[in-house]
C-alpha cells in the first residue's frame, strides 16, 4: 500500500459538490438518443419502425444490466431505454452521476460496437451520443407509475406514426396531408384505430407487440445442466456427475406493464 502524499492543490475535491441519491428509493437512469430524428433519416431507419434499430437499442441495454450492478428492470421504446437500480443498491455509494455517466457510455459505446451485427449493408457515419437523467421514486406506485408512463407514451407515438405514415407510404399522401388528417381527428385514439381499419384494412391490435408495447428487459433464471469431472480423495478414477446450476439471464419481454399482471408474475423485481 502506498501512502498518498497531499499536495497543495488538494484543496480543490471541496468543489465537488454531493449528488447522494435519496436512500430506500428506486433509482431510474432514462437515456435518449440525440438529435435521432436525423440520425433515423440519415441512417435511412424504416418508418415508422425500424427493427434493426430497436434490437440494436435492446442489445446496448442488455450489454448495461449485464456490465452494471443492481438493475432490476430495463424499458425501452424508440430511441430511449429506462434503467431501474434496486433500492438497496449501494453501488458507486449511490451517486447519481456514476450511475448516469456509467448508463450513458456503456450505453453509447455498445451502440457503435454492436451496430455492425443490426445494420450489415448500412454504415455508421458518425458516432451518436445519449443524453441522461436520473430520477428517484420514493414508492413503488411511483415506479409503476413511470414505466406506465413511458409505456403509454410508446402506445400513443406508435399509433399516431402507424397512422401517418400509412396515410403516406399507403395512401399516397404528402406529409403535410397526413399530418392535417391526423390534426383533424385531434388524440383520439378511436377515431385513429377508426382511420387504420376503414381506410388500410388494418386492426392496430394486430400490429406487432414491440411496436404496440415496447421492451422490458428482466432476469429470468435459467437452469444450466452440465457435466463436471472430479476425482475423489480416495477413490482412484475420475467421475463425470451431473450439475444444475441456476443462472441468470436477460431475457426481452413485449408485454403490457400498466396492469397487474406483470407485477404478479415478476414479483421478485419490487421486492426488496
Ligand atoms: P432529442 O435530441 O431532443 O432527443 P430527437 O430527434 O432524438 O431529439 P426524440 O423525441 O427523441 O427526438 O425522437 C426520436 C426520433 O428518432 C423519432 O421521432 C424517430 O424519428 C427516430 N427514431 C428512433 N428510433 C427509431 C426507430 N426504431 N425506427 C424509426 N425511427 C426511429
Ligand atoms: P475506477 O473504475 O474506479 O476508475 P480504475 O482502475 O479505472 O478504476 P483509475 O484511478 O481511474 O482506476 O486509474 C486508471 C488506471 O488505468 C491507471 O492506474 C493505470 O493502471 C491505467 N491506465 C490508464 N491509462 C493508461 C495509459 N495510458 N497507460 C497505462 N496505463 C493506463
Ligand atoms: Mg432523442
Ligand atoms: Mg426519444
Ligand atoms: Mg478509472
Amino acid at each position: 500500500l502506498r501512502t498518498m502524499a497531499k499536495s497543495k492543490f488538494e484543496y480543490v475535491r471541496n468543489f465537488e459538490v454531493d449528488d447522494t441519491c435519496l436512500r430506500n428509493c428506486w433509482i431510474v437512469v432514462r437515456l435518449d438518443g440525440r438529435n435521432f430524428h436525423k440520425f433515423a433519416e440519415q441512417h435511412s431507419f424504416t418508418k415508422p419502425n425500424d427493427d434493426r434499430a430497436l434490437n440494436l437499442m435492446t442489445r446496448c441495454a442488455q450489454a448495461v444490466m449485464e456490465e452494471l450492478e443492481d438493475i432490476v428492470i430495463a424499458y425501452g421504446q424508440s430511441d430511449e431505454y429506462s434503467f431501474v437500480f434496486q433500492k438497496k443498491s449501494n453501488w458507486f455509494k449511490r451517486r447519481a452521476s456514476k450511475f448516469m455517466t456509467h448508463v450513458a457510455s456503456q450505453f453509447a459505446s455498445s451502440y457503435v460496437f454492436y451496430w455492425k451485427d443490426y445494420f450489415q449493408d448500412q454504415t455508421l457515419l458518425y458516432p451518436p451520443g445519449f443524453d441522461g437523467r436520473v430520477i428517484l421514486y420514493p414508492s413503488n406506485q411511483n415506479l409503476r407509475d413511470y414505466l406506465s408512463w413511458r409505456q403509454a407514451d410508446c402506445h400513443i407515438n406508435n399509433l399516431f406514426n402507424t397512422v401517418f405514415w400509412n396515410l403516406v407510404q399507403k395512401g399516397g399522401l404528402t406529409t403535410s396531408q397526413a399530418r392535417e388528417i391526423e390534426g383533424r381527428h385531434g388524440t383520439l385514439s378511436g377515431d385513429k384505430n377508426e382511420i387504420l381499419f376503414s381506410e388500410f384494412n388494418i386492426n392496430y391490435n394486430n400490429e406487432p407487440l414491440i411496436h404496440r408495447k415496447g421492451t422490458a428487459l428482466v432476469w429470468k433464471k435459467i437452469d444450466e445442466i452440465t457435466t463436471k469431472t472430479i476425482k475423489l480423495p480416495n477413490e482412484e478414477k475420475e467421475k463425470e456427475i451431473v450439475v444444475t446450476r441456476t443462472r441468470k439471464k436477460v431475457t426481452p419481454l413485449h408485454c403490457d406493464l400498466i396492469g397487474e399482471e406483470f407485477w404478479e408474475e415478476h414479483s421478485e423485481i419490487l421486492e426488496d
